[in-house]
């Protein structure tokens, strides 16, 4: 069965699915959804012993349905190997009675990278299906996580250049020495003078600017965007919750069908959404947990029908959860509005002009699958603490959200299910505000210091994507001020 993409915004518009992966968004600023979700359409039991390639296969290629074989499992080769510090890929470890799904075992410790280690390889693919013979030049703005993953997945792909741009100043220290020590003669990094919101601006206004569009297309580029919101980026996500179900099975945690509940720590919905488009399949999971942090939109969406932004913006210690409009939440809104398109687009447009809309009665009873809540800084802080004492298993701050969530979903709500909670990142990662959850006597330590420390007492081996910037040069020295992007960008491209 062919499926094929249309926009939240225009329901008439049909692409395949690699023009929709080459535009990213749509051209009337809707997103793109599969017209319609394919069925798993395998018995469980049946890929309880695959492989997650094997299962990436399974699942991209009834959604890619315009890639052929060959080419499909050539990204997905290229994507999941020993970039990925364990074969399994998406490890499963037990604590506590609930079920992590490590998805942080990639280039960069975070869960961006199970996709931007493939898109990269769908876009190249996208562009020789569809003939474009320029090269791809991605362009980012970053608060932290997606600028590393992004540079790590592209570095080296023939046909693409990256150029990321940072606050200077607004990451933390780990992750802009992850940045600025990329290696690939593809890579730009740039520091602005600015806040994360100017940086995104700033990239916004670039993607619009037909003269620059000219100049590049002239020079055999054309820029693309490696943001969230590509369907490139969601699809691959779907995997491993179908694979996270064969290895339950497969350990006989769980019985065939039965189902699950997943919690997901979540910002820009992208995650949570993989996890509702593998239920759509038919993969048994009865709830699907929306955990966020003090920036609590979605918690208070989910009871009231109402999305408001309007609303202080908290700076948490977990920074990627840090998120007041979550993108991917207007493909939910799209298809529980009925697949209307008119109606998504005035609620898109409320939200633009004045921060906030109301969902009806019925589309909110379709959110019945749903299930908000949040976890205050002390909780999270706490979380951390608790299981590392009672386990001695050591989570970062964001799976330490979706853990306290799921703490609350089984005291209080219902524990006769299984829970699978997504953990997003390595510890490794934060390891400050870890480490200073579990004993604030770490504290002076320095950022290396806490590193090897927290390698102690979780008994776990430093990672590979820690090390190698421990001592590595600095290879991305630019800084610049927000108006002067352009030029960064026309002076690294040469025109
Ligand atoms: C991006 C990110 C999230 C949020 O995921 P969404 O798909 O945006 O909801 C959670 N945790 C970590 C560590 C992340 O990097």
């Amino acid at each position: 069965m062919e499926i094929m993409y249309k926009s939240t915004r225009n329901a008439d518009l049909r692409v395949s699915a690699s023009q929709a992966i080459l535009k990213g968004l749509s051209d009337d600023g809707g997103l793109f959804v599969p017209t319609e979700i394919p069925a798993l359409d395998v018995s469980l039991n049946e890929i309880k012993d695959k492989s997650y390639k094997e299962i990436a296969y399974l699942v991209m290629s009834k959604f890619f349905t315009d890639f052929t074989e060959e080419e499909l499992k050539s990204c997905i080769e290229k994507a999941y190997d020993s970039k990925f510090d364990t074969e399994e890929i998406a490890p499963l470890v037990k604590s506590d009675g609930m079920y992590f799904l490590e998805l942080f075992h990639g280039a960069t410790i975070a869960f961006k990278d199970m996709a931007l280690s493939i898109l990269p390889h769908l876009l190249t693919t996208s562009a020789k299906k569809n003939n474009v013979k320029n090269d791809i030049v991605i362009l980012t703005a970053t608060s932290g996580d997606t600028g590393k993953a992004a540079l790590a997945g592209f570095a080296g792909v023939e046909g693409t250049k990256i150029i990321v741009f940072y606050p200077k100043g607004g990451v933390s220290p780990i992750q802009e020495k992850q940045m600025v020590t990329q290696k690939g003669d593809n890579t730009f990094v740039v520091g602005i003078k600015g806040n994360f919101d100017q940086a995104q601006t700033g990239v916004k206004i670039l993607f619009n600017d037909k003269d620059l569009e000219k100049e590049l297309s002239d020079k055999g580029y054309q820029f693309s965007s490696a943001n969230s919101i590509n369907i490139g980026r969601l699809i691959p996500q779907v995997v491993y919750y179908v694979y996270a179900y064969a290895k339950l099975l497969a350990n006989n945690e769980i019985e065939e069908n039965e189902e699950i509940n997943v919690v997901v720590p979540t910002g820009n919905f992208g995650n949570i959404l993989a996890a509702y488009y593998a239920k759509c399949m038919g993969l048994p999971i009865s709830k699907l947990i929306c955990a966020s942090n003090e920036n609590k939109v979605l918690f208070d969406f989910f009871k009231t029908g109402e999305y408001n932004k309007n609303r202080e913006f908290v700076l948490t210690t977990s920074p990627s959860m840090d998120i007041l409009v979550s993108s991917n939440l207007e493909r939910l809104i799209f298809k529980i509005a009925g697949n209307d398109d008119k109606k998504n687009a005035e609620y898109m447009n409320s939200l633009n002009t004045n921060g906030t809309y109301t969902i009806t009665d019925d589309m909110k009873a379709a959110l019945e699958d749903f299930y908000g809540n949040y976890a205050t800084e002390e909780e999270t802080s706490k979380t951390i603490k608790d299981l590392y004492e009672k386990t001695g298993y050591v989570i970062d701050t964001h799976t330490a959200v979706a853990a306290n969530v799921c703490d609350k979903y089984r005291n209080e709500v219902d524990n006769s299910k299984k829970l699978l909670v997504v953990s997003t990142a390595s510890p490794f990662k934060f390891t400050r505000s870890v480490l200073n959850s579990i004993d604030t006597k770490y504290d002076n330590l320095s950022d290396f210091e806490m590193v090897d420390k927290l390698s102690e007492i979780a008994n776990v081996k430093v990672p590979n994507a820690i090390e190698e910037i421990r001592n590595a040069d600095i290879i991305h020295n630019n800084i610049c001020e927000v108006d002067e992007m352009k030029n960064v960008v026309k002076s690294f491209l040469n025109i």
